[in-house]
């Protein structure tokens, strides 16, 4: 399958370490082709990009090791759509790498809720409210003015949009509702053109 207009777009899936294969499977059912990223030059000709959950600080010390902080924050500066999820969302932020004009309390409905889930109206997605998995999530503690909330819960946003990129707290590849990664491959199918 390809999208309307453009060649099938090449989405890369951060696969350092977390959940990347169900974003994997998430992508191709949306009719993209799919390139596990590892090192910098994986990251080379493609159209979008994934940051998967995981553990930020897992996924911090294995940016250093591979050098793969600094073009990922290239690769999000070049326009290019990016979603990222959970511990993607924290390694992006201004305490980590510093792409996102936002800082994420990890962890932040508490150690004793390690995980629950919740129906969220995200602004800008057609359809019913997407079911959202929190696994140990963090939620956006501050933010600057170029950053769009397009969900809270109990008042702190999960979900957002900054340019190009669309980061969320919760998981999107675990409840089978596409909707974020086909926004994504439509995004980057633009872009292929
Ligand atoms: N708790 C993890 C962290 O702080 C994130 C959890 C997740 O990605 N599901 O990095």
């Amino acid at each position: 399958m390809s999208t309307a207009g453009g060649r099938t777009p090449l989405i890369g899936v951060l696969a350092l370490q977390g959940g990347f294969a169900a974003h994997g499977r998430a992508l191709e059912r949306c009719g993209a082709r799919v390139r596990e990223v590892r090192v910098p030059t994986d990251l080379d000709g493609l159209d979008g990009l994934v940051l998967p959950g995981g553990e930020s600080t897992t996924l911090m010390l294995g940016f250093a090791r591979e050098g793969l902080g600094e073009p990922l924050v290239e690769f999000v500066r070049s326009g290019r759509p990016v979603l990222a999820t959970c511990a993607g969302m924290i390694v992006l932020d201004r305490e980590r790498l510093g792409a996102l004009d936002l800082r994420c309390e990890r962890n932040a409905f508490g150690r004793q809720v390690h995980s629950f889930e919740d129906e969220l109206d995200l602004d800008g997605l057609d359809g019913p409210p997407m079911r959202a998995v929190f696994i140990r999530a963090p939620w956006v503690a501050e933010h600057g003015p170029g950053i769009t909330v397009l969900a809270a819960v109990d008042g702190h946003p999960v979900a957002v949009r900054q340019g190009a990129v669309t980061a969320v707290s919760f998981h999107p590849e675990l409840t089978g509702d596409d909707r974020l990664h086909a926004a994504l491959v439509t995004a980057a199918g633009t872009q292929a053109d």
